[in-house]
């Protein structure tokens, strides 16, 4: 299957903190890991690079090969490149005031021209195409509603339905249940689940809670204070290998 995501020492300060340091990773495609860490230990900052949202200070990124950032520098198809990548929020990022139909069409954007998606003309097939992820999803019954008006975990879905259409091969979710109620939050990780299991798609979610992580992700990555200081098994992560991990943090997760 190969690799989907390469990280070599990555490394990203902000003004006051070191967010990410030396991070090295290496995800093949098809699997589905944990990220998890305390809050403010780099998860999303993580996440944000992998996708190309930020540049390092030094390291290097690649996604199926192709270099996303190279010490600095974004890469000149990154445009490009994130079109292969799906991202989902914590506050699931649709627009409230458009209709979950237009807010899924939206993951075609990345493949269309620049004029083409000013005006969010659709055809016939790619509204079909939008359709089926909303059946996939469960959520076809709400397809013309405003966005806004839907609960948390029908927006969630909604943004993984965009996934689907956007066809992306990697999925990186940031804190994708922690808004949720835990039906919503078990509802959205079995759909992720399934993405990666039935569609191949490689996933990368950043958990707070480790139970989900046991659960869903048989290898789990966990952050503290911008480093990796585990990655391996789920299963092996026992509350006191997390009290090792992590001290007085631990209680977080
Ligand atoms: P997590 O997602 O694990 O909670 P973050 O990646 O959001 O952690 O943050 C890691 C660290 O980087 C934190 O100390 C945070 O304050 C800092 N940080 C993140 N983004 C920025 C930014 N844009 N400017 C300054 N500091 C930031
Ligand atoms: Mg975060």
């Amino acid at each position: 299957m190969g690799t989907a995501i390469q990280i070599s020492s990555l490394s990203k300060a902000f003004s006051h903190c070191k967010a990410l340091q030396e991070v090295c990773l290496d995800v093949d495609a098809g699997e589905m890991v944990a990220l998890i860490g305390a809050s403010g230990s780099g998860k999303s900052t993580l996440l944000r690079h992998i996708a190309g949202f930020v540049a390092a200070d030094v390291g290097e990124i690649t996604v199926f090969g192709q270099a996303i950032q190279q010490d600095g520098r974004m890469s000149a198809n990154v445009r490009r490149l994130r079109a292969g990548i799906g991202f989902v929020f914590q506050q699931f990022n649709l627009v409230g005031r458009l209709s979950v139909m237009t807010n899924v069409l939206t993951g075609l954007l990345y493949r269309t021209s620049p004029w083409r998606s000013l005006l969010m003309r659709f055809s016939t097939d790619e509204r079909q195409q939008a359709l089926e992820a909303l059946v996939a999803v469960g959520i076809e019954q709400s397809a013309w509603q405003r966005a806004a008006t839907l609960s948390g975990g029908q927006q969630q879905r909604a943004a993984l339905a965009r996934c689907l259409v956007q066809r992306a091969r990697v999925i990186l979710a940031d804190e994708p249940i922690a808004s949720l109620d835990p039906e919503s939050a078990r509802n959205v990780m079995d759909l992720l689940a399934g993405m990666n299991r039935q569609r191949g798609c490689t996933v990368v979610v950043s958990l707070h809670q480790v139970e989900y992580a046991l659960k869903y992700c048989p290898r789990t990555v966990a952050l503290h204070r911008g480093r990796i200081v585990y990655d391996g098994p789920s299963a092996a992560l026992t509350p006191q290998l997390l009290g090792e991990l992590y001290g007085a943090d631990a209680q977080q997760l």
